[in-house]
């Protein structure tokens, strides 16, 4: 018993002291915990760390933290001052002159080279007008039907147009940067050459059938209804013996104006041609591309005079259709 008593007096001693120990210990830490500071370093990627510490020189409180002042680094407040006012330490990038802090890739440096550029160098903007060639086309008519031999006879010579444009450019250092077209005025439309391909030997071919290879009439001439139902189309070429009527008795017969179609005859769109070409075909003429029509034709009649190899066009008076006579025509036929 008393061996036990003894051991529990022992224990109790231990406990007590280390009580005592651990007392002085904590006024310690109390006491020294009055000069310690809490700092803000802010690094010069704007990472931000609070540190505790008791040291107040900057130089001191970098050290204890492990951070080391490269030779482009800046520090706030210097490393000899004293931070226990104001508890912040701020490294920043130093730039230099000449000395770009940031590595840039290539592309990066390019871009920054130019806005640079754009931020040094005035932009220049300046309206200019300049006379502008339009490049004529080659058209080709190919009327060999198509023979082995061939020849190239050039119809009508090319030439191009010229076309005066204004446009604002803007210029940094006397080279352009940027170009706005303006205004377009053509002067002279440009001539297409036309280059017929023709049979070598000569003969006749005024009833030569054969499919147009030619650009086709453009949209220019294109402005009607008629010429829009065909777009796209190609026409076969074949030359006509064309001539005129209208709808008196002297020309049909008749005088009420109905077509073989049942449609009453319409003036620069009816056309009375042979059973070769169905009603409903559509017949570009471009000798008479000027005329109301634009050149476009309907098939819409027949007649018994009319073969195959003639065309009649519908016109509003007799005088007309006999001022207009006969005429071996060019005609683009829609099939
Ligand atoms: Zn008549």
């Amino acid at each position: 018993m008393i061996k036990s008593e003894m051991a529990s007096i022992s224990v109790r001693k231990i406990i007590l002291l280390s009580l005592a120990l651990m007392f002085l210990l904590g006024v310690g830490v109390i006491a020294s915990g009055t000069n310690i500071n809490s700092v803000k370093i802010i690094l010069s990627n704007n990472y931000e760390l609070n540190v505790l510490t008791n040291k107040t020189k900057v130089e001191d409180i970098l050290e204890e933290s492990h951070i080391v002042v490269l030779p482009e680094e800046n520090v706030v407040p210097d490393l000899e001052s004293d931070i226990s006012e104001t508890k912040k330490i701020v490294i920043s990038k130093t730039l230099q002159e000449g000395i770009t802090a940031i590595k840039l890739s290539q592309e990066d440096a390019k871009v920054s080279m130019e806005q640079l550029l754009g931020d040094y160098t005035p932009v220049v903007e300046r309206i200019i007008v300049e006379q502008v060639p339009i490049p004529f086309e080659t058209i080709t008519k190919d009327v060999s039907g198509g023979s082995q031999n061939t020849i190239n006879k050039v119809i009508t010579e090319g030439k191009d147009g010229v076309k005066e444009v204004t446009a604002k450019v803007k210029y940094q250092n006397d080279i352009e940067i940027d170009r706005t077209i303006i205004n377009e005025v053509v002067i002279t439309e440009p001539i297409n050459k036309i280059v017929q391909v023709d049979k070598s030997s000569v003969t006749s071919r005024s009833q030569t059938s054969r499919v147009a290879n030619i650009s086709l009439p453009t949209t220019t001439t294109n402005s009607s209804s008629i010429a829009k139902s065909v777009a796209g189309k190609t026409p076969v070429v074949r030359k006509f013996n064309t001539s005129a009527y209208c709808s008196c008795a002297k020309c049909c017969g008749k005088t009420n104006g109905i077509t073989s179609s049942g449609k009453k005859a319409t003036t620069w769109c009816t056309v009375a041609a042979g059973n070769a070409y169905p009603i409903g075909t559509v017949i570009y003429i471009p000798a008479l591309k000027n005329k109301p029509n634009g050149g476009w034709f309907i098939v819409q009649d027949r007649g018994g005079a009319i073969s195959n190899g003639k065309l009649d066009i519908y016109m509003g008076t007799h005088n007309q259709a006999l001022q207009f006579g006969r005429k071996t025509l060019e005609c683009y036929v829609y099939m």
